[in-house]
């Protein structure tokens, strides 16, 4: 099992490094703007590193809503972050399941979704497995609850969709840990990435709001569990910088026996 980190993006390996991370998440932009990835000059390097390298995309980015002054553009973002990601050798490109607005049917949402993959379809397809990550909040989201989660999949049932489970999302969000990996993988048939978060806000709070591994509402070892039974690559978007996620690395390694 292969455990990483978010980290900063200016040099992902020297952070990767400080922490003994064996994987690595970054932005390739401003996550709050709109503005398109920029060819980076530690390309090659990230390519051919030892370390897995995930991209996550802008925070802005929300395929699902009505709106189309927000959802042409995400999809457009969606793509370009997908190729500059492929650029950098990255196994994922990690993206949340967006919302439509208040009153809004979320069945526009998820035939919304299905369209943003229509689309990268038409010009050869999305060049990296797109991971879709559950969400905490909202009354609107597409990738919230469960329910939700299931009628999104159907709704990209010709598609090639990775998933990533945050357990911070699951269980602020309002999804009950034990036995997640089973409920999920029952919907999605596959967990691509964990973010392996605990939670300062509380079970059904809504809140997205990260803790190190053990601190926070959730129970370290029901945190373990969760990430045990995905079985997938973990990545940490723990507080602290490489302290804080250095000790939730070495936690999860000491938890599960992979010492590294
Ligand atoms: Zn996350």
């Amino acid at each position: 099992m292969r455990i990483g980190a978010h980290v900063d993006q200016a040099d992902p390996l020297a952070e990767a490094a400080t922490r003994a991370a064996e994987a690595v998440q970054f932005f390739l932009s401003d996550p709050q703007g709109w503005k398109a990835p920029k060819p980076r000059e530690d390309a090659d390097r990230l390519r051919a590193a030892e370390v897995d390298v995930y991209v996550h995309a802008p925070y802005v980015i929300n395929v699902a809503t009505r709106n189309n002054r927000i959802r042409i553009p995400s999809r457009k973002l969606l793509l370009g972050h997908a190729t500059a990601a492929a650029q950098v050798g990255a196994r994922g490109l990690i993206v949340h399941g967006g919302h439509v607005n208040a009153g809004d049917d979320l069945a526009v949402g998820f035939d919304n979704w299905r369209k943003t993959f229509a689309y990268a379809a038409d010009s050869g397809g999305f060049p990296v497995p797109v991971l879709i990550e559950n969400t905490a909040g909202g009354d609107n989201a597409c990738a919230r609850r469960l329910d939700a989660l299931a009628r999104l999949w159907d709704a990209l049932g010709d598609y090639e969709v990775g998933f990533c489970l945050d357990t911070c999302h699951a269980y602020a969000g309002g999804e009950e840990l034990l036995d997640l990996v089973d409920r999920v993988k029952a919907i999605t048939g596959r967990i691509d990435l964990v973010h392996a978060n605990n939670s300062k806000g509380g079970f059904n709070s809504g809140q997205d709001r990260h803790d190190n591994l053990d601190g926070g509402t959730i129970d370290p070892e029901l945190l373990v569990a969760v990430i045990r039974a995905a079985d997938a690559p973990v990545i940490v978007e723990t507080p602290g910088g490489a302290t804080g996620q250095g000790a939730d690395i070495a936690f999860l390694r000491e938890q599960l026996g992979t010492g590294a």
